[in-house]
């Protein structure tokens, strides 16, 4: 089985190589990949930084030449960049930019690959399959190139994308990951966690996805760890803000908007329901609930005063509350 996974690894390190040859070498790699590449503002240097690729056009250009270099079939159809169909082989990457995804120690476990005009036929991005080697639960996108940095600053920027990862790491803010467009999970948070305490969450500036993230970030206050959360102005996202400004003026927006998670929550649930003293009492729930998961008595404290003064509602009631939630977990 270790073998196997070995073979599952050495065929992706070959589709890296193979997708980084195109965008680099063929006349399709360079006019369409390369230039989608440059017209999102990566330069030549975070392209080959990131592993950057392109898979052509064709129904099995990748994986005649992996079956021509020896690579098996077999593993070429387990790590989903073949599929097989009736005796016939498709590439599961067609005219796609493609992002490698790698593990923490740097291999390659699976591919993103992002098409390169917006049609609302086509999903924008496809993903490697689930295999031995790839779960995408146990995965952030950028964890090997940011986890010195992240170590260092004792911090880790969040978001919600590839490009954003990107983006970031470009303008010159490199402790970023991201969970690629997926729910965060514990798995993800425990990679975090064994490098620093302290994760800031990205949103990008749409109402939506603000609100989904907001319910994974319970996980997160679950592995005792610090959370603050910052969002974009309406319509950007950290790649589009990252990339209209400077090193400095990044690094002060996310200083100056960065905000613990649990004033953020209350004062946003507090603006929601302050006319409404049903939805009041569902987001004390809401919000308490949130606190109980905090592992850390004094912090659970302080926060429950916090949010007494934020909501404007008394403490005894929160601490009612959350010895409620407490019972019924317990
Ligand atoms: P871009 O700037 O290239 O449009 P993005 O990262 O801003 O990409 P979002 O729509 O914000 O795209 O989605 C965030 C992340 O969610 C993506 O980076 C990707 O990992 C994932 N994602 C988005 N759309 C899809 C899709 N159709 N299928 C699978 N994953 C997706
Ligand atoms: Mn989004
Ligand atoms: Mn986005
Ligand atoms: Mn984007």
């Amino acid at each position: 089985k270790a073998n196997e996974r070995e073979s599952l690894y050495l065929v992706s390190e070959f589709a890296s190589s193979y997708f980084q040859k195109i965008l680099h070498k063929t006349d399709q790699g360079k006019s369409i990949g390369l230039s989608y590449f440059k017209e999102r503002g990566f330069t030549e240097e975070t392209i080959k930084r990131f592993d950057l690729g392109y898979s052509l056009d064709e129904w099995q250009a990748f994986t005649d030449e992996a079956l021509k270099q020896g690579y098996n079939l077999d593993y070429l159809e387990k790590t989903g960049l073949t599929i097989v169909k009736d005796e016939k082989r498709f590439d599961r990457f067609k005219g796609r930019v493609m992002f490698p995804i790698k593990s923490m120690s740097g291999r390659v476990l699976g591919f993103g690959g992002r098409i390169l005009i917006n049609d609302k036929k086509a999903a924008k991005y496809l993903n490697s399959p689930e295999s031995d080697i790839y779960h995408k639960s146990n995965v952030l996108y950028g964890i090997y190139d940011a986890k010195q940095s992240i170590a260092k600053e004792d911090n880790c920027y969040l978001v919600e994308g590839y490009t954003d990862v990107i983006q970031f790491v470009q303008t010159g803010v490199t402790n970023v990951v991201s969970s690629s467009g997926t729910a965060l999970t514990s798995e993800q948070i425990r990679l975090i966690n064994r490098l620093t305490k302290n994760i800031t969450v990205l949103f990008d500036g749409d109402a939506a996805g603000m609100r989904a993230s907001l319910r994974g970030i319970d996980l997160i206050l679950e592995q005792g760890m610090n959370v603050k959360v910052c969002s974009f102005p309406e319509g950007e996202d950290p790649d589009s803000f990252a990339r209209q400004n400077t090193l400095e003026e990044l690094t002060e927006y996310l200083n100056e908007n960065s905000k613990d998670f649990i004033q953020f929550k209350a004062s946003i649930l507090f603006e929601e329901s302050k006319n409404d003293p049903i939805k009041k009492a569902e987001t004390v729930r809401d919000i308490v609930n949130s606190i109980s998961k905090i592992p850390d008595q004094i912090k659970k404290e302080i926060y429950i005063q916090e949010c007494a003064r934020i909501m404007d509602i008394s403490e005894d009631v929160l601490f009612s509350t959350l010895a409620q939630i407490t019972n019924k977990d317990a």
